[in-house]
């Protein structure tokens, strides 16, 4: 009986809900083999608590069984997730980055609605607002921060080892995408993408910080869950667009962080109408999709942003549409109206 032998036969337990099992996700801190006493630690962040009652029974339920095995002893540690859980008018939270006072994610349950440009320009917004913003773009196979805010240099590293974030219109920005010699997408999949994130996540010198704002790969996955048991994540948004296949998934990713404890923030409704030089809007994906949305959800809305040709243009050339003035650009202003309701929902205290 050897720890690897015992780490080996854990693979076989799930965290409930995911495909994922506990090994992958490093939730085991510790295994010890005595003679006739297997001792298993394992470190959970959940208020769930049917959560770490479901993980003690399925290890039992592997272990107890194999030939020699003696006393079996779990240890669950369960990491106090109240912060993250108090999210709007709760607690001031303690994020797990030092120096960064609240973490924001902006998610999406598919890709292409809009995520990365409605964290970007939030990002904008609230830096706008008088915070110290950082942005990280957490997504391996899609990182898009380089482009939005036109940054190609690589980051350097300061004397601890972690990488100094690039800085651009007053934020600190951090991405994937920096890292990567020629942008092509980083080919890992599972336990390796899990590791590259966590990593990443930790190694960054983000130093003093009001907001961080994690710009999560699209879906509803295993990396997800990762993200956030890697950090304290105060509030998350959930970015759709107003036609019924996103508002599928977009449902799906509220559950999933409903189900991890992962207060949300809202839900913003992108490419809600274009408007034509005449004023009249076309509700090209269907009219008010997300406001009937959050409503059937019970998540505030926080806002709609319309499809149009200078918000692309902006992202794809370095300049977000939130720096354009407020007062004379209506999608700027509602960016800079989230902003402030963010801002609101999770005080920096
Ligand atoms: P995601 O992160 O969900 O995959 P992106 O933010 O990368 O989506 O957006 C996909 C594309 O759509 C980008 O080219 C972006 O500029 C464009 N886009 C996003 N929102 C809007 C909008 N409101 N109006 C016009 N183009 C938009």
């Amino acid at each position: 009986m050897s720890p690897d032998f015992i780490r080996e036969a854990l693979r076989q337990v799930r965290y409930p809900g995911f495909s994922r099992d506990i090994i992958s996700f490093g939730l085991v801190k510790d295994v010890k083999c005595e003679p006739g006493l297997v001792t298993v630690h394992i470190e959970i962040a959940t208020r769930d608590e049917k959560i770490p009652q479901q993980i003690f029974q399925n290890c039992h339920a592997i272990l107890d069984p194999l030939p020699d095995i003696g006393t079996v002893k779990i240890e669950i540690d369960v990491k106090d997730a109240s912060a993250a859980a108090g999210g709007v008018g709760g607690t001031v939270g303690k994020s797990s980055i030092p120096g960064v006072k609240r973490i924001i994610a902006v998610a999406s349950g598919k890709g292409g609605v809009g995520k990365s440009t409605v964290a970007a320009n939030l990002a904008v917004a609230l830096a706008a607002t008088g915070a110290k913003v950082g942005l990280c773009d957490c997504d391996l196979y899609g990182p898009s921060v380089a482009q939005m805010f036109g940054v190609n240099e690589r980051p350097m590293a300061n004397e601890h080892d972690e990488i100094i974030p690039l800085e651009a219109h007053g934020l600190k920005l951090m991405s994937m995408g920096f890292l990567l010699e020629d942008r092509s997408p980083v080919i890992v999949r599972g336990p390796m993408a899990t590791r590259y994130t966590q990593q990443f996540l930790r190694q960054v010198a983000w130093e003093d910080l009001d907001y961080l704002v994690l710009d999560l790969p699209p879906g509803t996955g295993d990396i997800q869950l990762t993200i956030v048991q890697t950090v304290t994540v105060d509030g998350v948004i959930i970015v759709t667009t107003p036609q019924e296949v996103a508002l599928i998934d977009a449902r799906k990713a509220v559950s999933m962080f409903a189900k991890v404890n992962v207060p949300i923030t809202g839900l913003v409704e992108n490419m809600a109408w274009f408007e034509c030089d005449a004023g009249k809007k076309y509700y090209i994906f269907g009219q008010e999709g997300g406001v009937r949305e959050a409503e059937h959800l019970n998540v505030p809305l926080l806002g709609q942003i319309p499809i149009n040709v200078e918000t692309r243009e902006r992202g794809d050339s370095g300049s977000p549409i939130a720096l354009a003035p407020p007062a004379s650009n209506k999608v700027s202003a509602a960016f800079h109206e989230i902003a402030a309701k963010v801002r609101s929902k999770i005080p920096i205290g």
